[in-house]
């Protein structure tokens, strides 16, 4: 049976993984942005580990070496700002191809480093094999305020759904590589995750929070799932930039869906309580409300010029 036909990655892991039941050290196993495990009296550490592919994730063609080993660090920092923490000890692991060159690995972790410098992060281990492409996997090490502790399970109905920044520049990104146009690729080829003390401001407010790395559709899905709630998504809400929308004109194609299905923006979405809205504004702007969180009956839908469109699994199963 292949995976497709079982639902995909998370009905994989849904099958493969074992509750981890009487520890009471995991606070949090499989299922969130990041494991979370007790520490002090104060903190919790949380853990996260991600992956990239050579001509899966990132091509020697468009990437400069440089752009890899920073894009390694930067999706996984984006899981720990995620939960509320900050980021501090990495690991990483690497299969080279034989004919991979040092310059090229000089470079790769300039990448690694330079992002690693941005967010705090110690690289203090790892490990090195060679195979048929590069494999580059990164495990990263942080520690979150328990008060601060957010999950994707935490969402409420009534809650307002919000999202940092902008989405859809990582998917315009690639759209316009694919086509061979020129134009705003930065966004795809150097994606920037959140900055902890962001993370840390919005954690102080919100019920439930989850870091963009498969597009809105699906990460909102996510918090349903989690929580045992439904949610609305006002398309027409979603905030996208000029030169997105540009690139939609340019590849012909709805820069919503980019947003919505697109992939590694590393933007926040967020479940806030209506009353804290005018708090969080005080210490922090840079974010549009896209939709409101519903009881579970109400299912997950996207409101697009008034019509109902569900979203059953990330936006390429979206029902009409
Ligand atoms: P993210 O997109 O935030 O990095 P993922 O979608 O990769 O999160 O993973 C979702 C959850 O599933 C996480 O808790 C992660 O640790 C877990 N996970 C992913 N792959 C596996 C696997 N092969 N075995 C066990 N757990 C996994
Ligand atoms: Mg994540």
């Amino acid at each position: 049976m292949r995976i497709a036909e079982i639902g995909g990655e998370f009905a994989l892991i849904n099958r493969l993984m074992r509750r981890v039941d009487g520890d009471p050290s995991v606070i949090k196993g499989i299922g969130d942005d990041c494991a979370v495990l007790a520490y002090t009296a104060e903190r919790h550490l949380v853990v996260t580990t991600d992956m990239m592919v050579e001509n899966s994730h990132f091509s020697r063609g468009w990437f400069s070496p440089f752009q890899v080993g920073k894009k390694l660090m930067e999706v996984n920092v984006s899981d720990i700002v995620a939960m509320g923490g900050v980021p501090r000890y990495a690991f990483i692991s690497i299969a080279l191809t034989r004919d991979t060159e040092v310059e090229y690995m000089d470079e790769l972790y300039r990448g690694i480093y330079a992002s690693g410098d941005k967010h705090g992060v110690h690289l203090i281990g790892g490990d090195t094999t060679h195979g048929r492409e590069i494999v580059l996997n990164l495990a990263l090490i942080g520690d979150v305020e328990k008060d601060l502790l957010c999950l994707r399970s935490d969402a409420r109905p009534g809650d307002l759904i919000c999202v940092t920044g902008t989405l859809g520049g990582n998917q315009a990104g690639l759209e316009l590589l694919l086509a061979g146009k020129g134009g705003h690729s930065i966004e795809f080829l150097e994606p920037q995750c959140r900055l902890a003390g962001e993370g840390q401001i919005i954690a102080r407010h919100a019920n439930a929070m989850i870091d963009v790395s498969d597009g809105l559709g699906s990460e909102v899905r996510h918090i349903c799932e989690e929580s045992g709630v439904g949610a609305r998504i006002d398309a027409g809400t979603i905030p996208i930039s000029a030169e997105v929308r540009e690139a939609g004109r340019t590849v012909g194609k709805d820069p919503i869906d980019f947003a919505l299905s697109g992939g590694e923006d590393f933007e926040l979405v967020f479940t806030l309580p209506p009353d804290r809205i005018d708090a969080l504004r005080t210490e922090f702007t840079d974010f549009t409300i896209v939709g409101d969180i519903l009881p579970r009956q109400e299912g997950l839908f996207l409101n697009k010029e008034g019509k109902r469109i569900d979203i059953c699994r990330g936006y390429d199963h979206f029902a009409g």
